[in-house]
């Protein structure tokens, strides 16, 4: 099986620039699971630009997203 680099790349919502790790998500799981983080891509759009990949800041900013919701 080949990487779909281009098509990953198109996809990406990350906005963290420039990353080597780009449209490669096995690289960029691989780089934030070691660091207990997350990838951008999991993240809302606000969120995703604070650049703070943790997963507990994932689960605040989802919860918060929830809250605002209701
Ligand atoms: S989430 Fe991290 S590793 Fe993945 S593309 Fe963005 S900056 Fe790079």
């Amino acid at each position: 099986m080949e990487c779909n680099k281009s098509e990953n790349m198109r996809k990406c919502p990350c906005t963290y620039e420039p990353c080597s790790r780009k449209g490669i998500c096995c690289e960029c799981i691989e780089y934030h699971k070691k660091s207990g983080e997350l990838p951008g891509c999991f993240f809302s759009k606000a969120a995703e630009r604070t650049y703070n990949r943790s997963v507990e800041y994932f689960a605040s900013s989802e919860k918060n997203r929830w809250m605002a919701d209701e």
